[in-house]
């Protein structure tokens, strides 16, 4: 089962944070060799308001209700397959989403391997996503 989620142009993927509930972008993979060859962070700070979480405690409201809802065929077929129960497949599978191209990337002076995106007009300072060290841009 693969469901995935797009990222930008840029090839930044929208996040949301589980403590303050606003989104920015992280980049997705490693943006050079240099931040390939950093060691993945057991946390990442929220940019916004500095709270860190686990890695994958960051999927919008969006991403996960598009996840379930793609999945959701596979998994009634699945069922069905194991069980011999025929469910028939809603149809409401939802178009592939689309990520569109907002915010503006910033680079912490501390760790700039790690850029992201924040909300357009959003206030300073803004939190290191790799360290939590507060910065302006
Ligand atoms: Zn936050
Ligand atoms: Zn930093």
């Amino acid at each position: 089962m693969n469901v995935s989620i797009p990222a930008d142009d840029d090839n930044f993927l929208r996040r949301e944070c589980p403590t303050c509930e606003q989104q920015f972008k992280w980049h997705l993979g490693p943006i050079n060799d240099e931040a390939a060859a950093e060691p993945t962070p057991d946390v990442y700070y929220c940019p916004l308001c500095g709270v860190p979480a686990g890695t994958d405690q960051w999927w919008t409201k969006e991403q996960l209700e598009y996840a379930r809802a793609r999945a959701m065929p596979d998994i009634l077929a699945q069922l069905s397959n194991e069980t011999g129960l025929h469910i028939d497949p809603t149809s409401d599978v939802p178009e592939a989403m689309v990520e569109p191209n907002d915010m503006d990337i910033v680079q912490s002076p501390c760790h700039p391997y790690e850029p992201i995106k924040v909300p357009t007009g959003h206030e300073q300072p803004i939190h290191c996503l790799v360290c939590g060290s507060v910065f302006a841009v």
